[in-house]
């Protein structure tokens, strides 16, 4: 039989159940502090991830999930590896910017052709949020700190370290990336085979290179903060002065530089010990270069002369959500939770009236969760009403309802007695409030 396509995952209705329980902490923790809602499509033009993501990254290079429509000539189309691209590609398209300074997020599939394992999927999904419009260092602190609760909320505050970072200004790391190259250019032979490459098309990305003879290189090398300038190190130390205020833990990781090219200035990830070595639950930074450079791009992607580049501050994070479901139940599972809160059982030959019933209840109770079973045999019924987690069990049969009552079963002790019909619909019994 056909398949589903290996790195894509259905989730079953036991672990969806859990998503949703996720889902909604998350949900009520970003209302909490004002962030709104934006639904965005899961198709853009290959161009605008080349360009935002930028050409020489893991992403654009080799992970991109990429075809060509049915228009003439084709559209080249990718499958959103990401969603900040798109995000900002909304806000600049709807003007949201224009005198308001959203704060935004989104859940949703993300797209990457990776080799799959445990934490890394070729369809994924990640919470974004987008927070637009402010330069300073109190919005990349708010970020950081609605992730705090979050992990508190979720029972994970003792499995999440923070790092933080600065990547300072594009001439500060151009500057700073010109002397990495030259102290790397002599000891080429000591560097894994990747970040040879690297050291033409992307050299700050050897920083983050797993293999030890490179990294042991790397102890001598130029430091990115001896290059940054006075307005990014004030940023830079503000974010932690508040983190700091907060009490929120950090470690300072020199050489966090993360795989995406539009960010600037801070930069952060929390990483867990739990999951080997997809440890990165949580990752983010400043990006206040993104929305200028595609906001002076033509429909194509071009550069236009006419248009310069103009500095609209943002910062943001992406939150990957399978990660954190392994993270939650390798430490803090999500307690069981029935999907049932009343079996409604009828005889055959009463069944009208035990639909009647329980569609009356579900009007009157909506704390309730109301479940039937077909029109099998009352025993049949009965098996249904054991496996369902309900507390209380209705059972519906003639010569109850000649008197006006049905008969009640307790779940738990299997205790049964006759009550009046309207019983549970009067919210003052059972699990009323
Ligand atoms: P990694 O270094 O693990 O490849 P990344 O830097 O590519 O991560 P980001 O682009 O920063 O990841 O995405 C943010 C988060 O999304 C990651 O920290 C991770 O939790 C999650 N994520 C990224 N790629 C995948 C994937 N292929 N499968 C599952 N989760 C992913
Ligand atoms: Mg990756």
């Amino acid at each position: 039989m056909i398949k589903a396509i290996k790195g894509f995952n259905d989730i079953l209705p036991q672990q969806s159940a859990k998503w949703l329980r996720l889902e909604a902490v998350l949900q009520n923790v970003l209302s909490r502090y004002g962030y709104e809602n934006i639904r965005l499509p899961i198709v853009e033009q290959t161009d605008l991830f080349a360009r935002a993501i930028g050409g020489a990254t893991d992403i654009v290079e080799k992970e991109m999930y990429s075809f060509a429509d049915k228009s003439e000539p084709p559209t080249p189309l990718t499958l959103r590896p990401e969603g900040t691209a798109g995000a900002v590609r909304a806000v600049i398209e709807h003007n949201l910017l224009r005198g308001d300074t959203p704060k935004l997020w989104y859940i949703g599939p993300m797209f990457r052709y990776e080799r799959p394992q445990k934490g890394r999927y070729r369809q994924f999904h990640q919470l974004g949020v987008e927070s637009f419009g402010s330069a300073l260092p109190d919005a990349d602190a708010e970020l950081i700190a609605m992730t705090d609760l979050m992990w508190q909320e979720l029972g994970l505050k003792n499995e999440m370290r923070l790092q933080l970072n600065s990547l300072g200004e594009s001439d500060e790391r151009r500057a700073y990336r010109d002397a990495l190259v030259r102290y790397l250019t002599d000891k080429q032979e000591q560097l894994d085979e990747d970040s040879k490459r690297r050291l033409t098309t992307n050299p700050l990305r050897i920083l983050d290179s797993k293999d030890a003879s490179t990294q042991a290189l790397l102890n001598d090398a130029p430091k990115l903060a001896d290059f940054l300038g006075t307005e990014s190190m004030a940023h830079f130390e503000q974010v932690q002065a508040y983190l700091t205020e907060l009490g929120i833990d950090f470690e300072i990781n020199p050489h966090l530089v993360r795989g995406l090219d539009y960010y600037n200035k801070t930069v952060f990830e929390w990483v867990t010990d739990k999951l080997g070595s997809q440890a990165t639950v949580c990752a983010g930074g400043r990006y206040d270069g993104l929305i200028g450079q595609l906001k002076s791009m033509d429909n194509k992607g071009k550069a236009q002369e006419s248009k310069p580049v103009t500095s609209e501050p943002a910062v943001g994070f992406a939150m990957g959500l399978e990660r954190l479901l392994l993270l939650i139940e390798a430490v803090a599972p999500f307690t069981e939770d029935s999907a049932c809160d009343v079996f409604v059982a009828a005889h055959p030959e009463v069944y009208s009236a035990g639909i009647a019933y329980a569609q009356n209840l579900r009007y009157k109770r909506p704390d309730l969760r109301v479940k039937m079973a077909s029109a099998t045999s009352l025993k049949a019924q009965m098996k249904k009403a054991d496996k369902s987690g309900a507390a209380l069990t209705v059972i519906i049969a003639q010569q109850e309802l000649d008197q006006q009552m049905i008969s009640i079963k307790d779940m738990q002790n299997g205790e049964q007695k006759n009550v009046p019909q309207d019983w549970l619909a009067d919210s003052a019994n059972f699990l009323g409030q």
